[in-house]
This record gives C-alpha cells, sequence and structure tokens, in this order.
C-alpha cells in the first residue's frame, strides 16, 4: 500500500524528520487561503501517486496569490498520467543549494535492507541509477541489529554529502530506517531531501510503501488505506477481493490464478498487444465474481478487448461456464468483445455452454489472446 504524499509526511513529522508547513487543499479557494496563511513563496503539488509530478506539470512554485490560485485552477482537477488530481498539498517552498536523495529498502538479492544516499537527487534520479549506479552509495544492514550510526555517516560520507550537513543527513537516514522497519514499510525514498544555504537538511518530497501483509499491526497506517487507493478501479478491486494491477495497455485480462493470468499477459505481449491489466479472481468462477470482474474491465477506457483465461479445477468448467453466461447476461450490452479460453476439467462440456452470442470462444490460449490482441487493434482504427 502506497501512501499519498502528505500521508507520508506526516509519518515523518510524527517521527520527528523535518518536512515543510504544508496544508491539504481540495478546492482552489482552499488552497490560496493556505498559501497565504503559510506564506510565499509555496509550492502547489498535485496528490496522486505517480512518480515525476513535477516534469507532468504537477508542481508549481508561486509568489503570490493571484499564482496560487492560477496553480491550482490548472492542477486541480487535471489528468496526470491517467490519475484524477483532486487535492494539492500547499506546502513552504524550501530555497534550497542542493538535493539529496535518501532511501530504504528491501534488497533481495542480498536477503538484507539497504540504505541509499547519493549526491544526485532530484527529478532525474531514475536515470542516474541507470547511467551511474555508483552515484548511489548503498549500505546493507543487519536487521538485527538495525542501521549503526557509523554506517549512516559511512554512507552519507562517502555519498560526498556536504561536510556541513553530513551529519544531519546521517541521522535521517537512521530515522528513515527506524521508521522503515517500525511501520513495516517495504520502501522508503526522500527525492528530493534539500540542503538550504543555512545549512538545514528537510524531506521535500516522501515516497512510503507499506506491507500489505502487515497492516493488520499498522492499524493507523491501515486507516489511511481507502484514502490512500488512488486509483478507483484499485480500490474497487480491493471492496471486490481480486489482486489488480493497472497497466498501460488497451487488452484486458482476466483469470483465475495468478500464473495464469501472468502467462497470458506474457502471451499479449509476445502477440504484439499491450495488456490493460492484471486481475486475478482467484478460484472458481461464480457468476458474482465474474461479474464483478467484467465490471471492473469494461468500466477502464482504455480497455478494448478483453481476454478471459479460466482453468476449471475444483470448479469444473461446465460451472464456470454458466457463471460466465449469467455474468454476461446481466450486462445490458457488452461494450468490448469478449475472448474466453477454458481448461482443464469438462472443458469441453463448458465450452459448448458458454452463450457465443455474447463471447468469442476460443480453444487454446494462443488463439484466444491473438483473436484478443486483433479486437484491440481493430478497435484503434
Ligand atoms: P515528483 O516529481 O513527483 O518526485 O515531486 P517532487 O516533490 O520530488 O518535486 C519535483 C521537483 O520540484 C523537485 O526536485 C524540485 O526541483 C521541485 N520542488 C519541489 N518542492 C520544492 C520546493 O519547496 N522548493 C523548490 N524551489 N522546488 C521544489
Ligand atoms: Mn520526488
Amino acid at each position: 500500500m502506497k501512501l499519498h504524499e502528505y500521508q507520508a509526511k506526516g509519518v515523518f513529522a510524527d517521527a520527528g524528520i523535518p518536512v515543510p508547513d504544508s496544508v491539504l487543499a481540495s478546492t482552489v479557494e482552499e488552497a490560496v487561503e493556505a498559501a497565504e496563511d503559510i506564506g510565499f513563496p509555496v509550492v502547489i503539488k498535485a496528490q496522486v501517486q505517480v512518480g515525476g509530478r513535477g516534469k507532468a506539470g504537477g508542481i508549481e512554485i508561486v509568489e503570490d496569490g493571484e499564482s496560487a490560485r492560477e496553480a491550482a485552477e490548472a492542477i486541480l482537477g487535471m489528468d496526470l498520467k491517467g490519475l484524477h488530481v483532486d487535492r494539492v498539498l500547499v506546502e513552504a517552498a524550501v530555497d534550497f543549494t542542493n538535493e539529496l536523495y535518501v532511501g530504504v529498502t528491501m534488497d533481495r538479492g542480498e536477503g538484507k535492507p539497504v540504505a541509499m544516499v547519493s549526491t544526485r537527487g532530484g527529478v532525474n534520479i531514475e536515470e542516474v541509477a541507470a547511467e551511474e549506479p555508483g552515484a548511489i552509495v548503498r549500505e546493507h544492514v543487519d536487521a538485527a541489529f538495525g542501521l549503526h550510526p557509523y554506517q549512516a555517516r559511512k554512507a552519507v560520507f562517502d555519498a560526498g554529502v556536504d561536510q556541513d550537513v553530513a551529519i544531519d543527513t546521517a541521522s535521517i537516514l537512521t530515522q528513515l530506517y527506524e521508521l522503515w522497519a517500525e511501520r513495516d514499510a517495504t520502501e522508503i525514498e526522500v527525492n528530493p531531501l534539500m540542503v538550504t544555504a543555512d545549512g538545514e537538511v528537510i524531506a521535500a518530497d516522501a515516497v512510503m510503501n507499506i506491507d500489505e501483509d502487515a497492516l493488520f499491526r499498522q492499524p493507523e497506517l491501515e486507516a489511511m488505506e481507502e484514502e490512500a487507493a488512488g486509483d478507483e478501479l484499485e480500490a474497487k478491486a480491493n471492496e471486490y477481493g481480486f489482486d489488480y494491477v493497472r497497466l498501460s495497455g488497451n487488452t484486458g485480462i482476466i483469470g483465475n490464478g495468478a500464473g495464469l493470468v501472468m502467462t497470458t499477459l506474457d502471451l499479449v505481449d509476445y502477440y504484439g498487444g499491450a495488456p490493460a491489466n492484471f486481475l486475478d479472481i482467484g478460484g472458481g468462477a461464480k457468476a458474482e465474481r465474474v461479474t464483478n470482474a467484467l465490471d471492473m474491465v469494461f468500466s477502464d477506457e482504455n480497455v478494448d478487448s478483453v481476454v478471459f483465461n479460466i482453468f476449471g479445477g475444483i470448479t469444473r468448467g461446465d460451472e464456470v461456464a454458466k457463471g460466465i453466461n449469467e455474468a454476461l447476461e446481466r450486462f445490458e450490452e457488452i461494450p468490448k468483445p469478449v475472448v474466453v479460453r477454458l481448461a482443464g476439467t469438462n472443458a469441453e462440456e463448458g465450452m459448448e455452454i458458454l452463450n457465443t452470442d455474447l463471447v468469442t470462444v476460443e480453444k487454446t490460449l494462443e488463439d484466444a489472446v491473438q483473436r484478443a490482441v486483433s479486437y484491440a487493434e481493430g478497435a484503434n482504427q
């Protein structure tokens, strides 16, 4: 579960990590008022869960009330990388001399948490990581002991952080590690961690991902979940109990079982299509679950066709087929072509039962995927 910037900064502030003064606003009036209260210059920042908001026009620095109003009008309601912006964080602007990057995550290869520091923070850190990995200093942590202060100092000095702010940066890194461990985070990232002319270090951005399996022992963070579920479809998926990930393509994918869905995804890609989502509806294929799954995929504007890959195991193919028919009949119209591939127990019987007025049935997965990909291509011509 990914926290919004304003939520993560709240958690940082509680832990004593310096963040700028800020107010969350959902209307232009609120934003302008917040800006006046905080005092100019302020930064107005779209609260959506994507990286690179700055480059995409979701962040503006303003010097007075008039431009605060213009910026808030432009950003509130904007569509940022497919997400609707309905709130902005109005924040005291930091007059920085340098942008650092610090983070803590799990290094699965090493089986250890790792703390990271770079003096090349700011909007291009991904490029730095790809082109010059050495510019990001990594310090592995023994989880039994935590990040020792000397380790944090070593990482900060190795990265080449200015002497004047090195100790403060190191202690922020230590605090971030403690937060990471205490709050069951999978990832914490501060980019940029801004250094000011008078030698202060302050978290200007905050990314915090929480391990969903640990939410039961993080009630305070769990309470933020509903608000944090930025994507409407992801919120729906939570409600239905599906595993869902939105992707950028136009072929919708539904299956029962994560492996089956992944395979379908790979094949869509292989045949030149682009997956619109990962959607695993889990065991069986009761009409209710199928209806919910179709409802989700149909309501995704990006989807042009749907491939439904079902394996009849304990739930037999004929039962699955009945579930699919029943689900399809609940829709007044089928807005996007659906291709079904059914395998496993009683697959033959199932395929005979499927209502071919409503769906296209293919015998093999390859055929089903190719058909769905060509429908999706056709929709764009
Ligand atoms: P992201 O693009 O979504 O990662 O958003 P960030 O919060 O990291 O902001 C992107 C960039 O906006 C930063 O690297 C800064 O260059 C600029 N920015 C953000 N906050 C401030 C601020 O308080 N003062 C100034 N001068 N620039 C800021
Ligand atoms: Mn950032």
